[in-house]
């Protein structure tokens, strides 16, 4: 019997393979002369240091498709999907059978050949099928966030010849020289079937013509859309994989006189890194689709921020210049864009950095340049002296630091309250409330009072990364005078800031949102949980607390909701993972946990004018209002702040009741 196998070059002689050999290079050589030109741009950047877990980011975010399998699942992540795995699939059927060629290693036959010739075959219609769709979605759905260009069309029309150039090779060699095994490749045969009896010339010219277009394919991939598969390996390799979203990279002073600026003023002011994950860019509008700037109709849109950049790296434009002043000062922080982006952009980088050159310019607009004089002339965002730190006590017999350690008495939590946790009505009340119940659960806590400054937070957002520092080194250095080991805080601004930001200056500690002590007091049974009837409560997550640091569950804990979302991002991940113990039910939004709607305030844009049109805290209190909850409750004082002015003007007269969490754990505990 027949050892199952393919003949190469089938029909062919020595004088064709050379011709075939030098289609391939001529076509490899303009592919990689292009690719260079690439990487000279790059080389602009600022140097990179290579780290040896590079392979990491590889294998989780190319081959293991998480950021694609964790956003769309409704439709653009299973097509993509689809025609990520099966072009990868048919690329390594190209290098198995390259090897088996030019290697002394001949294994392309028996039954490894046959499991070949099936799975690529199946592969083939899985890139055919994912292909199709993204024609049809793009054409007919038309998302929002995607252009429908020419070239946006191009890549897939082009790999959608390809693929079926490629059956047609299979079915008319099966065609032309019959085996007993071709069943082996379902399609082909099938193919080969259909197709009338055909002559090796018949044959010849479908091979030619297949092998032309591939050569014609690798040259123009630097110029389509496509380019992104091999460009998103370097910008994955390039990412570390354990950076904290939530902590900017400072800048040095060092870094400053060797520059002559702070900040990036032109796209070689970044680094190499970030330049080439420009180039990985394949304008999917992902990080468009979820902006909350783009969805109440500001002129920001990352997916642009990227592309504009893109550009000006050839032309030499400023980024100010690209992007515009008016869209770098719309961005809230929230980093959605970077949770969304398959290709590992981190847009928040590229926002922040350009907006570390305007501020140092004297170019921040200017109600942000009021909050920055405030944070260094009074310590506060709120430009209110430090004596008022300890207004909200009053009356509450809350313990100070400086008092313990004046009469020798220890304490094993700082309760640090922040500027708007000492000031602002509605979050001196979150104060207040968390302070009665530490001391309900019997909680050795103590305050700063008037020796607390700002984390620095707003400032470091706004673009003044050393009015940042300043006030990081200050609060680092009370922290470790008092020997603070544990710090827990309502505010998930200055949470995230203590908790990733401050190691850099030598302040390590444990720290954590209340939402997650109050969810370990209830389990200790020192507190009690709310009881809340059904679907009466929903619940705003804040950005820096659910998708910059991951948790989502513990407010939900606070209210005695079992949940699970932590982690979990996929719908089977969710299915897998339900939270099934009994408890109270929240009507929860649409967008909840790391995929949460920003409600407008972070990147310091709480004290940035807004049209009273386009605030994104209007979108989310539609949302919210919308789960038909009469009592919408969140996490964070700055939420608080902008989904009471957004109640107030999109539902005057619906008597929603805004609270913070720790409220309704007060209210089972009175
Ligand atoms: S930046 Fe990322 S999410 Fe945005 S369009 Fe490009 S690839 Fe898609
Ligand atoms: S961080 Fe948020 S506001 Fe800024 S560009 Fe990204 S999605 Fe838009």
């Amino acid at each position: 019997m027949e050892v199952p196998t393919r003949a190469e070059f089938l029909f062919q002689g020595p004088w064709q393979k050379a011709l075939f050999y030098a289609i391939l290079a001529v076509s490899l050589g303009i592919f990689a002369w292009q690719v260079w030109g690439r990487v000279r741009l790059w080389r602009q950047g600022k140097p990179i240091s290579w780290r040896p877990d590079y392979l990491g980011g590889v294998v989780k975010f190319v081959l293991g498709q998480r950021k694609v399998r964790t956003s769309r699942p409704k439709s653009g992540a299973p097509m993509h999907l689809m025609i990520f795995y099966g072009f990868l699939a048919l690329f390594i059927a190209t290098t198995l059978l390259g090897i088996n060629t030019y290697s002394p290693w001949k294994f392309h036959k028996g039954t490894y050949y046959l499991a070949y010739e099936f799975v690529f075959d199946i592969m083939g219609v899985v890139l055919f099928v994912g292909l199709v769709w993204a024609l049809l979605r793009r054409r007919f759905a038309k998302p929002k966030a995607l252009t429908s260009a020419p070239a946006d069309f191009s890549a897939l029309y082009m790999l959608l010849i390809l693929t079926v150039s490629g059956f047609l090779v299979e079915g008319a060699r099966m065609n032309v020289n019959p085996k007993s095994f071709d069943t082996s490749a379902p399609v082909g045969y099938l193919v080969s079937g259909v197709l009338p009896q055909l002559l090796p010339a018949h044959y010849l010219g479908i091979w030619w013509t297949h092998a032309v277009l591939v050569a014609v394919f690798i040259a123009i991939i630097p110029r389509l859309r496509i380019r992104h598969i091999a460009y998103a390996i370097f910008s994955a390799a390039g990412h570390q994989v354990d950076r904290k979203m939530g902590a900017l990279k400072p800048i040095t002073m060092q870094e400053v006189e060797e520059a002559g600026q702070i900040g990036v003023k032109e796209p070689k002011d970044y680094s190499r890194w970030h330049l080439l994950s420009l180039d990985a860019c394949m304008e999917c509008g992902r990080c468009t689709e979820v902006c909350p700037a783009w969805l109440v109709g500001k002129v920001l849109n990352p997916k642009e921020v990227v592309q504009n950049i893109r550009g000006a790296m050839k032309n030499g434009t400023t980024v100010a210049a690209a992007v515009t002043e008016e869209a770098l000062w719309q961005c809230t922080t929230c980093n959605a864009c970077v949770e969304a982006c398959p290709v590992l952009i981190n847009q928040v980088d590229l926002i922040t950095d350009a907006r570390r050159y305007l501020v140092a310019e004297g170019r921040a607009p200017g109600t942000s340049g009021t909050m920055l004089r405030q944070v260094a002339s009074t310590e506060s965002a709120w430009g209110t002296p430090s004596g008022d730190r300890e207004k909200w006590m009053a009356g509450q017999d809350v313990p100070l630091v400086r008092d313990l350690v004046a009469n020798g008495e220890k304490f094993e939590v700082l309760l640090w309250v922040g500027c708007a946790g000492s000031v602002d009505r509605g979050a001196m009340k979150t104060t207040r409330d968390f302070a009665a119940l530490l001391k309900k659960a019997n909680v050795s806590f103590a305050c700063l009072g008037k020796e607390e400054k700002c984390t620095g937070d707003p400032a470091r957002r706004t673009g003044d990364e050393f009015l940042f520092q300043q006030m990081a080194e200050q609060n680092v250095a009370t922290l470790e005078q008092y020997g603070v080991k544990t710090v827990v805080t309502a505010c998930p601004h200055c949470f995230n800031t203590i908790k990733n930001e401050y190691s850099v200056f030598g302040g390590d500690y444990e720290v954590l949102h209340h939402s997650q002590f109050l969810s370990t007091l209830i389990k200790d049974g020192k507190l009690n949980a709310p009881s809340l009837e059904d679907g009466a409560v929903t619940l705003h997550d804040p950005c820096y607390l659910a998708r910059i640091n991951n948790e989502a569950d513990a407010p939900r804990h606070a209210l005695g909701v079992p949940s699970n979302l932590n982690d979990h991002r996929t719908p089977v991940d969710r299915w897998l993972n339900e939270a099934t113990e009994d408890g109270n039910r929240l009507a929860e939004p649409q967008r909840r946990a790391q995929k949460t709607l920003c409600c407008g305030a972070g990147g310091g844009r709480m004290w940035i004018e807004e049209d009273i049109n386009q605030r994104p805290g209007d979108n989310r209190a539609r949302e919210l209002i919308g789960t038909g909850a009469k009592t919408v409750a969140t996490a964070c004082p700055f939420c608080r702040i902008m989904l009471d002015a957004s109640l107030n003007n999109v539902a005057p007269d619906q008597g929603i009741n805004l609270v913070d969490i720790v409220e309704l754990v007060k209210q089972a505990n009175d």
